[in-house]
């Protein structure tokens, strides 16, 4: 049988500072592996490919689709898919780690109804859509089309937290980062 490690998912819309907290576990927390999804998005910024994304072409993400290789993906906006694949869970689980995610809402859950009680399911809360709106439209990296979309996929979102295991409130950094570390540190140590 193949090695199972946990899962630990942190899902919301964008903008509501997941990628920060998951950043921050990433280095208080050495059990941890972040998983890289594959994406058709281009890189943003100083986005690396193998770090941050494995950053693919559509043929090769639909072929990929066409051989069973993802667990979960999504066209999150529009032509512009984003997924796990299963390689990338069991790479983190061979050496012996927790894998760590950064996902959309709907790909969280779907990772939650999969592996159930080996993984722990976070929903980052802004304070609220004002608020998101304000830090999406603060990073300059979209343009106002995409800015648009992220905020309507951003309003459809927040409705799903009440079905994620825990809501992680985001109205100060700093505190929401120390909560995170002891939500993940708990769940790490109990036994399943
Ligand atoms: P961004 O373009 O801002 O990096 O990501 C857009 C959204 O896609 C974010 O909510 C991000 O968490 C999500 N995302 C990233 N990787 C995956 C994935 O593998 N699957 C799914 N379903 N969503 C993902």
């Amino acid at each position: 049988m193949s090695t199972q490690g946990k899962l630990i998912i942190f899902s919301a819309p964008s903008g509501a500072g997941k990628t920060t907290i998951v950043r921050h576990l990433l280095k208080e927390i050495p059990d941890l592996e972040f998983s890289i999804s594959a994406t058709t998005r281009q890189p943003r910024g100083d986005e690396r490919d193998e770090k941050d994304y494995y950053f693919i072409s559509k043929e090769d993400f639909l072929h990929r689709i066409a051989k069973k290789q993802f667990v979960e993906f999504e066209e999150v906006y529009s032509g512009t898919f984003y997924g796990t694949l299963r390689s990338e869970i069991q790479r983190i689980w061979d050496k012996g780690k927790h894998v760590i995610f950064d996902i959309d809402v709907e790909g969280g859950l779907h990772l939650k109804r999969k592996y159930e009680e080996h993984a722990l399911a976070i929903f980052v809360q802004p304070p609220s859509l004002e608020v998101l709106k304000k830090r999406l439209t603060g990073r300059g990296t979209d343009s106002a089309e995409k800015l648009a979309e992220r905020f309507v996929k951003a309003e459809k979102e927040l409705n799903y937290a009440p079905q994620f295991d825990i809501i992680l409130k985001n109205h100060e950094l700093e505190t929401a980062c120390a909560e995170a570390k002891v939500l993940v540190t708990d769940f790490l140590k109990k036994d399943i």
